[in-house]
Formats: structure tokens, C-alpha cells, sequence
């Protein structure tokens, strides 16, 4: 008899785009996970920004459980309770007021591909540029990943969808390249997959009054930075303004996989019947377990703690003196630790060793985006295994003959 492990089922059955697989796990409860060996980890990932409530938590379970034992799916020919009051939630937190409207897909990739839809239902023959910015991401589906700043994701892909065109993310770049011919710009507020990267001061409200002027759509991707991650329920209302539609999926719906877009007064006339669509788009089992995990948030000041959590925990990390960390980028508990050194991967190694789990989205970020109830207990087990892990590393670096000074 011959044993594999599950590294070799992985290598084997699994496609080949993500990767080697970092661990198996096996159960998950609140901030912590543990691996089929037993062996227990804090999890500062949350699924990547998806886990609000954290692992098993009893609100999801019990959402979950009741709403599959009524009614699943019935498809988009009927409405159901779950998906409407959804919908009203989502109008509520971001703002829209009555005239918004809400699309619902199955993650953040269909809720930009609706959003690219609705950019080219505005524009028409008229408007067939649209704007993004470099660096962005938005998808990776042929429409989203046309959408996304990143030359070498689009690389192996071409031809792109066509009209979209990246600019700096800067006012004077957007001064520059938008006219009465572009349909919409496309926003990522807090850039997490770069490296929690923020806009330049003041960003999205030159961004609102210059699209606005020339009758352009503005479209804020809120997938990683909704559901109150960075202190706001949407990053967008930090700045005050309103946009025409958002995106969001991730975090709202705690694990279970949904998206939605959701747009704003006269961007919510242009899908007309037959122009969009999905099979399980908003059926009742996710559109019941997101507003059970938004309303959960609410309920508990999610929100709120996001912020102070995240305030916190920069402090605290600051506090470690690693001459690793050279400072904190982001909002809330959406955070990016920037290093001295391009050793990111080897500070995630490291973490894993020490039992936490935490991500790097470049070389020189560590990206945390933990859950949102997170308190002192996790805060302080993270501040300790964080200082271990990067004084594996700094001590390996000067081992190699390296200095490492801040
Ligand atoms: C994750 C993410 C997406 C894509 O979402 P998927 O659910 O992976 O399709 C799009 N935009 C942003 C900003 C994201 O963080």
C-alpha cells in the first residue's frame, strides 16, 4: 500500500495558477485555524479579507443552517425574502437612498464585470473609453482582468477586452487623460492586492468632481475595503462623496462567496430587462447569510472596532522595533506593514512557523485584514508571534552577512 500525502494530491489534482498550497487546514473557530496535524494558528488573513465574524461563528452557522433548511435557490424568475431584505441593508449602509439599486453575483469578479456593463451601457458608441488605474486590481475574468493595472497578469491573456485605458493615481493624471468620451472611471480606494497602497490625499473627490463634470461614471471597487473593514462600512464615505455604483464581495458575506454591485441615483436606469444576469446571483441562501454577517456587524460596532482594533495594532507593531518594519500603510483593520528588505515571503514562512497566518502581497508588504471582532487577546498573541517571526528572519539576514538597520 502506498501513502500520499495531501502535498501530493494537491500537486496532482489541483490546477496549477495558486501555486504550492501552504497547509491543509481542517477547522476554523474565531480568529484561529488548525491544520490536519492538530497544530493550532492565528489567523491575521481572514480567508483574505473575507472572514468578518471569523471562523465558525455562531450567527453564520446559524444563518446558514436555517436558510438551508427553508429555502436555497429558487433562481432570478422569483424574488425572496432574504435577497430583498439584503438589498435594503446594502442600499442603507452605502447611502444610496431610494433610488439606488443592488446586482447580486457570486463574488467580486461577476460584481466588477457587472460594473463594466453598466460603464458600457452609460458610454455607448459616444463614451468608449474607460479609465483605470495602474496598479488596481480588479479580477481575474477576461472583462475584470482587462479593468486590472498590472501588465504582467494581463500578459499571458491578450487581447484584452478593449476601451480601458491606466492612468497614475493621481489628480493630474486624471486631469489629463479624462474627457467628454470617457464612460466611467474605475476605482480601487485602498489598493490591497499591490501592497495596501492609499490614493494621494483628496483622490476620490477631485476624482467625483471631475467625472461628474464630464459626465463620466465613477465606480469604487469596495470589494476588500467594504463590509466596515477600514473603519467606514465603504472606504469611499471616509472622503464624503457619492459615487455612481460600488462593488463589494469578500467581507460581506463572511465566507459564504458573494458579490454585489450596487449603484447610485441615474446609474441605476441603466440595466434594462435582458442586459445582465446570473444563475445564483442572489439567491436566498447567500443573500441570507450576508445580511445575517452585515447585520451581526452592525449589531456588535464591527464597524467601530475596525478602526480602533486597526489603530491598535499599528501602534503595536510599531512598538515591536523590528529594524525589519519600516511603517504601517492603510485604514482600520485593513493593513500593510512595509519593510526595510524584499523579505516578505520568507516573514509569511516565518509567521507559519510560528503559527500565524498573514500574507504578503509583494516583497516588501505583509498584509494583515484579520477578522473584525478581533480584541486584546488576539492583538497580543499577534504582537508576539509577529516579533518572533520577524526576528527569525533579521537574525537570518545578518547570519547571511547583511545589516539590518532601520
Ligand atoms: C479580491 C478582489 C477582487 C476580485 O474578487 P474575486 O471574488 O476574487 O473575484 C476585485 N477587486 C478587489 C479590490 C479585490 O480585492
Amino acid at each position: 500500500m502506498t501513502t500520499t500525502t495531501w502535498q501530493d494530491d494537491a500537486g496532482r489534482d489541483l490546477v496549477r495558477s495558486f501555486g504550492d498550497r501552504m497547509a491543509l487546514f481542517t477547522r476554523g473557530e474565531g480568529a484561529y485555524l488548525w491544520d490536519g496535524a492538530g497544530r493550532r494558528y492565528l489567523d491575521f488573513l481572514a480567508g483574505i479579507a473575507v472572514n468578518s465574524l471569523g471562523h465558525a461563528h455562531p450567527v453564520f452557522v446559524e444563518a446558514i443552517s436555517k436558510q438551508a433548511a427553508t429555502l436555497s435557490h429558487v433562481s432570478n424568475y422569483f424574488a425572496t425574502e432574504p435577497q430583498l431584505a439584503l438589498a435594503a441593508r446594502l442600499k442603507r449602509i452605502a447611502g444610496t437612498g431610494p433610488t439606488g439599486r443592488v446586482y447580486f453575483g457570486n463574488s467580486g469578479a461577476e460584481a466588477n464585470e457587472a460594473a463594466f456593463k453598466l460603464a458600457r451601457l452609460h458610454g455607448g458608441a459616444e463614451r468608449p473609453r474607460i479609465l483605470s488605474l495602474k496598479d488596481a486590481f480588479h479580477g481575474r475574468t477576461m472583462g475584470t482582468l482587462a479593468l486590472t493595472g498590472k501588465p504582467w497578469m494581463q500578459e499571458p491573456f491578450q487581447p484584452m477586452v478593449g476601451g480601458v485605458e491606466f492612468i497614475d493615481s493621481t489628480v493630474e493624471a486624471l486631469e489629463a487623460a479624462i474627457d467628454d468620451r470617457v464612460a466611467a472611471l474605475f476605482v480601487e480606494p485602498i489598493k490591497g492586492e499591490a501592497g495596501v497602497v492609499e490614493l494621494p490625499e483628496g483622490y476620490l473627490g477631485a476624482a467625483r468632481e471631475l467625472t461628474e463634470r464630464h459626465g463620466a461614471l465613477l465606480i469604487i471597487d469596495e470589494i476588500q475595503t467594504g463590509a466596515g473593514r477600514t473603519g467606514e462600512w465603504f472606504a469611499f464615505q471616509h472622503e464624503g462623496i457619492t459615487p455612481d455604483a460600488i462593488t463589494v464581495a469578500k467581507g460581506i458575506g463572511g465566507g459564504f462567496p458573494i458579490g454585489a454591485l450596487i449603484t447610485f441615483d441615474a446609474a441605476s436606469d441603466l440595466f434594462y430587462p435582458g442586459t445582465h444576469g446570473s444563475t445564483f446571483g442572489g439567491n436566498a441562501l447567500g443573500t441570507a447569510v450576508a445580511d445575517a454577517v452585515l447585520g451581526e456587524i452592525e449589531r456588535a460596532g464591527l464597524v467601530a472596532n475596525a478602526e480602533e482594533r486597526g489603530a491598535q495594532l499599528r501602534a503595536a507593531i510599531e512598538g515591536i522595533g523590528s529594524p525589519l518594519v519600516e511603517g504601517c500603510r492603510g485604514k482600520g483593520l485593513l493593513i500593510g506593514v512595509g519593510l526595510t528588505h524584499p523579505v516578505a515571503k520568507a516573514v509569511v514562512a516565518a509567521a507559519q512557523g510560528h503559527g500565524l497566518v498573514v500574507n504578503a502581497p509583494n516583497d516588501e508588504t505583509i498584509r494583515l485584514v484579520p477578522a473584525l471582532n478581533i480584541g486584546d487577546v488576539e492583538i497580543d498573541e499577534f504582537v508576539d508571534l509577529f516579533a518572533a517571526s520577524l526576528a527569525t528572519v533579521s537574525d537570518a539576514l545578518v547570519l547571511d552577512g547583511n545589516e539590518v538597520s532601520a
